[in-house]
């Protein structure tokens, strides 16, 4: 990578993650130059936004746009292929991946075997291809810097530890909106409380995540592929203040934990900037005034979908695949209002159950398993639609 400006491509750049990297960008100009841009639907402020920073290209979902919209000698894609070519422009150095769901993959994988720097933010990448995508990188030399706050601090606490000394990881968790919620009353938790995170502010497929912590359960997976860590070496803790954002255990009993406000622009500029780290005037943790720092352990009960997102990234081959599909269609239909909070963890596991995984991780295989989960998990969505379990029992 060049020692001057760093060139960036930003997919998903409307959503939260994306607003950050822009934001993070914005105040160091002088090192950072946006090449590209893409968000689906959202092309007004995704053309506002080329503007603003001077994006040659831009890529959108299928039709839907206005070149009206779109500021002169700015170049328009179209359609997924789009984001592969972005993910993989020869004037690009580091892809941000903030795309939602299990379209990040295939331009995780286009970057990744262009050998770039991949700002990995898309947690599918790696929960349904952690092993292609890190077979690939060791091969072509693409580094892999994790935007996630929790695996950004396990990364900033690993480096300069030697491994031999490392003996497990901590990844730490909210608890998400419910985590106070009786726990006979979790299933039939309201979008809008879903949706009231405590600490941090995502989009709203992150939000429902942390809520039934199937989010932390991917993060396990990420870290399993990220650190080269065996699972039963991964634990996880409910942290309600949100500012230890992961630790490492190390042989000798001593823990090294990284701290910081919940603000995701921090990992944002680390995985733009490292190895370097920029000053920057964002807010700072004030310990005197959060006064103490609590952790539990997690209850299982509460959290079904946890369990069923962990077996199966254990189990690996198409498992994690199946089970983020599975997830992605549930949350969907759970945001659209057509199933109940509880009925996410039932559509996963009866979607595990109806699908045969396989033991390949090529791209083709992951690619049909999500797929088939896709279908199988609409046609499960509809049927709990159609019986009325729905979203207030009625
Ligand atoms: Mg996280």
């Amino acid at each position: 990578m060049s020692r001057d400006m760093v060139r960036i491509a930003v997919l998903g750049s409307t959503g939260s993650v994306g607003r950050g990297v822009l934001d993070v960008v914005s105040r160091n100009r002088d090192k950072f130059d946006v090449v590209s841009l893409s968000a689906w639907t959202s092309v007004k402020l995704l053309s506002a936004q080329a503007r603003a920073v001077g994006a040659s290209r831009i890529a959108v979902g299928p039709g839907g746009f206005s070149t009206a919209d779109v500021p002169a000698g700015v170049a328009v894609t179209e359609g997924a292929d789009a984001l592969e070519a972005l993910a993989s422009d020869p004037d690009v150095d580091v892809v941000v991946n903030a795309l939602v769901g299990a379209s990040g993959l295939r331009p995780t994988v286009a970057a990744v075997a262009a050998g770039k720097r991949v700002a990995l933010a898309n947690k599918e990448s790696l929960v349904a291809a952690g092993e292609l995508v890190m077979r690939t990188a060791s091969k072509t030399g693409a580094e892999i810097v994790p935007v996630d706050s929790e695996h950004s601090s396990l990364f900033r606490c690993l480096r300069g530890t030697p491994d031999a000394e490392v003996d497990s990881l901590v990844l730490t968790a909210s608890g998400g909106p419910l985590r106070d919620r009786p726990l006979q009353e979790m299933s039939a938790a309201g979008l809008e409380e879903v949706l009231a995170h405590p600490t941090w502010n995502m989009g709203d497929k992150v939000t429902v995540d942390s809520a039934s912590l199937a989010n932390k359960a991917m993060e396990v997976i990420e870290a399993h592929w990220l650190f080269e860590m065996p699972f039963d070496r991964i634990e996880v803790l409910i942290h309600r203040e949100s500012v230890v954002h992961s630790l490492v255990r190390l042989k000798d009993g001593s823990l090294l934990a990284h701290l910081g406000p919940p603000d995701m622009r921090v990992p944002i500029q680390y995985a733009l900037s490292y190895p370097d780290v920029p000053e920057n005037s964002f807010e700072r943790c004030d310990l005197a005034e959060l006064g103490a720092l609590h952790f539990e352990r997690v209850d299982a009960r509460r959290y079904p979908c946890f369990s069923l997102l962990l077996g199966a990234g254990r189990k690996g081959g198409t498992s994690p695949a199946i089970a983020a599909a599975a997830d992605e269609a549930a949350v969907a239909a759970f945001t659209a209002g057509f199933i109940g909070f509880g009925d996410i963890a039932v559509v996963i596991e009866r979607t595990l159950e109806s699908l045969r995984p396989t033991s390949s991780t090529d791209l083709q295989s992951i690619l049909r398993a999500d797929a088939d989960a896709r279908a199988v998990a609409e046609e499960i969505t509809s049927g709990l639609t159609r019986s009325g379990v729905g979203p207030n029992g009625e």
